[in-house]
């Protein structure tokens, strides 16, 4: 059996089993993808969430408004991984428009986690994550804009990255927060993950915010860590994580000491002014971005008794209830008596949190090493009746996409059976060094055990 009808084979399994990571999976579509016989990802079949454009797939953005919208085109980065040889399989289940932490905001019903059926995968791309760390294929598209990557990464036990701001092309990502989104890798090893962003990374005239640079191109993993400052910043290592997340940093640290290198506490003091910052700036360019969904131009029309009436019952029925409250929250932000008090405040925040991180990097300090996730993944419902609750998830992970700087999280250990995550933070640009250190610590902890 080749990689490809195995794959399908898994997926299909996964889905019999009501794992729903996936969004109208067609076993004759996947068969029917072109892909090239040679380059580095030859045969490889992938996932890729359902915001990002894959001609011959739909691309529902887990939302009704684009229920039965196909696309008609192929995203930058699917062009890339084709070129690379790879097959696209599935589309994955995500949170509505990439809104959300848990994958339960889809309209296509929420997404089970791998281990426990009873706890969420994490989200937004919480279908990719659990695909990946079911062994159905070996990597995944996602997209983070606040954290959807590392987060379900560090929920499933699987690797999740990141990459800086501008390294890969948002060509065909559907646009939620475009300052901080960027396309994100779901896989089952740290040198996987870096093979599929070699490929999709580098500069494309589609998409001018990507950096005029090189392709990344992954170096051998470092065998020692000496001469290597890695920062632990204070901000993250509250009483507010649960104990075994603790505990699975803690013996993650002590890896990278007997690797040799050199660990120093740090502060990032503006840390927490990075949720109420990142929900003021996303649903404000989320409510801009989502405008043009308007009963007209793609997917949903109800039709009502005049112009505005039709937008109103196309928009009202088409997107689900924390897509519309980010449009409420985005236009009210934006709106002209609170502009100053809530945009430009928050942009002024955005600044500050970005300067954290360039102080400590410049202060010497290479890499910085944090929990994913203040807990493991949490029951099915928890969170949804308390939205402030959801985005808590994302402490850890929404400061770096503020700041556009490249993160990895990898599995350190589990924790009662579930998976805990540790991240690495680098400089904009330097996805050589996060790789190359996060695989040294892949090969020093045993990703499956428990931490304590
Ligand atoms: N959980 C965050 C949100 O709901 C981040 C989402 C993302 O990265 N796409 O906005």
């Amino acid at each position: 059996m080749t990689d490809l009808e195995a794959s399908i084979t898994r997926i299909a399994t996964l889905e019999s089993e009501g794992m729903n990571a996936t969004i109208g999976f067609d076993t004759a579509a996947a068969r029917a993808q072109p892909h090239a016989d040679t380059g580095p990802l030859a045969g490889i079949p992938l996932a890729v969430k359902d915001n990002i454009a894959v001609r011959g797939f739909g691309l529902t953005c887990g939302s009704r408004m684009l229920g039965g919208y196909r696309s008609p085109f192929d995203a930058t980065a699917i062009q890339r991984l084709r070129d690379a040889g790879a097959c696209i399989v599935a589309k994955t289940n995500l949170d509505e428009f990439a809104m959300g932490s848990s994958t339960e905001h889809s309209a296509f019903g929420p997404v089970r986690h791998p281990i426990d059926p009873t706890r969420v995968p994490g989200g937004s791309s919480g279908g990719s994550a659990a695909i990946v760390a079911s062994g159905a294929v070996p990597a995944a598209l996602g997209s983070e804009t606040g954290g959807s990557v590392r987060q379900p990464a560090a929920f499933c036990g699987v690797v999740g990255v990141k990459p800086t701001y501008g390294r890969v092309s948002r060509y065909g990502l559907v646009a939620f927060g475009s300052s901080l989104d960027q396309i994100g890798i779901c896989a089952d090893s740290v040198s996987r993950a870096g093979r599929v962003l070699h490929v999709i990374s580098g500069r494309d005239p589609r998409d001018p915010s990507t950096a005029d640079r090189d392709p990344f191109v992954p170096a051998a993993a470092a065998t020692s860590l000496k001469g290597v400052c890695i920062g632990l910043p204070q901000e993250y290592l509250t009483d507010d994580m649960d104990a075994a997340v603790r505990a699975g940093v803690d013996r993650a640290v002590a890896r990278l000491r007997d690797l040799d290198a050199t660990i120093r506490d740090v502060s990032l003091p503006h840390t927490h002014l990075a949720i109420p910052t990142y929900y003021v700036i996303a649903p404000a360019e989320a409510s801009s971005n989502l405008a043009r969904f308007d009963g007209v131009r793609y997917g949903l029309r109800v039709d009502g008794p005049d112009v505005r009436g039709m937008y109103r019952a196309s928009r009202g029925a088409g997107f689900g209830p924390e897509v519309q409250r980010r449009i409420l929250i985005g236009t009210y932000v934006l709106s002209s008596g609170y502009y100053d008090a809530y945009y430009r405040k928050a942009l002024i925040a955005r600044a500050r949190i970005a300067e954290d991180f360039d102080r400590v990097f410049r202060d010497g300090v290479d890499l910085l090493f944090t929990p994913t996730t203040p807990t493991t993944a949490f029951a099915l419902g928890a969170r949804t009746t308390d939205p402030v609750q959801m985005y808590l998830a994302d402490v850890f992970t929404a400061p770096v996409n503020l700041a556009g700087v490249p993160a990895l999280s990898l599995p350190i250990g589990r924790a009662e059976g579930l998976p805990v995550g540790g991240q690495f933070i680098a400089p904009a640009f330097d996805e050589e060094r996060l790789f190359a250190v996060a695989e040294a610590l892949e090969r020093m902890v045993p990703a499956t055990e428990e931490v304590r």
